[in-house]
């Protein structure tokens, strides 16, 4: 659909994939006036296809336009458009394992001009990807490494939100960790450099060895995980003390030695929920559990699929039917 500032949302329509036909003076271009979102839909054994909290993306999404000085789209225009690209041809959601079907909403800036304010037309528009498992072989912990040159977000930026120029400025971290063996970028807080903030792309928990779970707390400069979030009930659910707080980078390595923190683990929609086996910055490196995946980790995961595959009750009412 098409935003004007005369007209609002217009012409909204499912079309066949294709190239977007962008002026090359196009606001996004140049000024990076962008949103996006990322959530999942989940074949059950049934054949249904269900869709997980979308009502919390819609509302993130929303926030993120916001801050970007976009305009939003409302709850309903975003689930209708998530449930017409979805009916237009299910058969892309797959079936089986723990695959399933991506759906990216985004929102781009699309007037053309030079010159730095708020766009006067702009696109929303959705577009989706079958997704197999994220952990073919079985689950694997991944590896961190802890960013201490570069932050992705400051107070008063846009950490909180979800917007491409927070992941542009973070590929250069994601580079550096790749070149250091490891899978995923840990960013700290960018006032004090002691904080642990998130990683690339997965909010972070830890477990305690009295089964107390912690996970850092929304500040503005982390993005508001909707995984996290679940995790923050579904651990409850499973009986462990669940607390938000900030958490320093001294506390994770000397939990870790001490054997006070018995699990670290990430999480996102891709997925899911992932143990973290190392963590390793220019002092040195850190091994978790031997490098094995713990065990509230994986009940937390197998809770988390389980309810996202229909293997167990919706308790909370989180599932959507969309076929
Ligand atoms: N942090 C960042 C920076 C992310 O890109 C993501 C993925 N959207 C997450 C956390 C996890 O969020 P969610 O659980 O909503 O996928």
């Amino acid at each position: 659909a098409t935003w004007t500032v005369d007209a609002g949302w217009h012409d909204a329509a499912v079309v066949p994939y294709g190239p977007l036909q962008l002026d090359p003076a196009a606001a996004v271009l140049h000024y990076a006036q962008e949103v996006f979102e990322g959530l999942k839909a989940y074949r059950h054994a049934d054949g249904s296809v269900w869709t997980f909290r979308p009502e919390a993306n819609a509302a993130r999404m929303a926030r993120s336009a916001r801050r970007l000085a976009l305009p939003e789209v409302d709850e309903a225009t975003f689930l209708e458009a998530i449930t017409q690209l979805i009916r237009a041809d299910e058969a892309w959601v797959p079936t089986g394992g723990e695959s399933s079907l991506y759906l990216r909403p985004f929102m781009v800036a699309t007037e053309a001009f030079l010159g730095v304010r708020a766009a006067r037309e702009v696109k929303f528009l959705v577009i989706a990807s079958p997704a197999g498992s994220y952990f073919p072989g079985g689950v694997k912990p991944v590896s961190i490494w802890l960013s201490q040159n570069y932050t992705r977000a400051a107070f008063g930026g846009t950490g909180s939100a979800k917007c491409g120029g927070n992941y542009a400025a973070s590929l250069v971290a994601q580079t550096e960790a790749a070149e250091h063996g490891c899978d995923q970028v840990c960013f700290l807080d960018a006032g004090e450099r002691k904080y642990v903030e998130e990683l690339g792309g997965m909010n972070l928990y830890f477990v305690h060895d009295d089964g107390s779970i912690v996970t850092p707390e929304l500040t503005g400069t982390i993005l508001e995980g909707i995984t996290r979030d679940s995790i923050v009930q579904l651990a409850k659910d499973l009986g462990h003390e669940v607390s938000e707080r900030r958490v320093s980078i001294d506390e994770w390595r000397e939990g870790v030695a001490s054997g006070r923190i018995t699990e670290v683990f990430a999480c996102g929609t891709a997925a899911a929920v992932t143990p973290v086996g190392r963590l390793v910055s220019a002092d040195g490196e850190l091994v978790h559990g031997g490098g094995a995946a713990g065990e509230v980790t994986m009940a937390i995961r197998g809770k988390l699929l389980d309810l996202q595959y229909g293997r167990a009750e919706d308790t909370h009412g989180w599932l959507r039917r969309i076929v």
